[in-house]
């Protein structure tokens, strides 16, 4: 499972200026920087839900 939650948009902000971030991005450090606010945030998997 190498599959990487990717966010659409900042959750902060609600631009779409969103860019993998950090020192190794291609290898699960799932933080994202927002160039609008320049925030820097971790989007986690948690698993799955049913759908009832
Ligand atoms: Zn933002």
């Amino acid at each position: 499972m190498s599959e990487r939650a990717a966010p659409m948009y900042c959750p902060y902000c609600g631009e779409d200026t969103i860019r993998p971030w950090g020192d190794d991005p291609d290898k699960g450090h799932a933080d994202w920087r927002c160039e609008s606010c320049l925030r820097v945030f971790t989007v986690r998997y948690k698993g799955l839900t049913g759908t009832d």
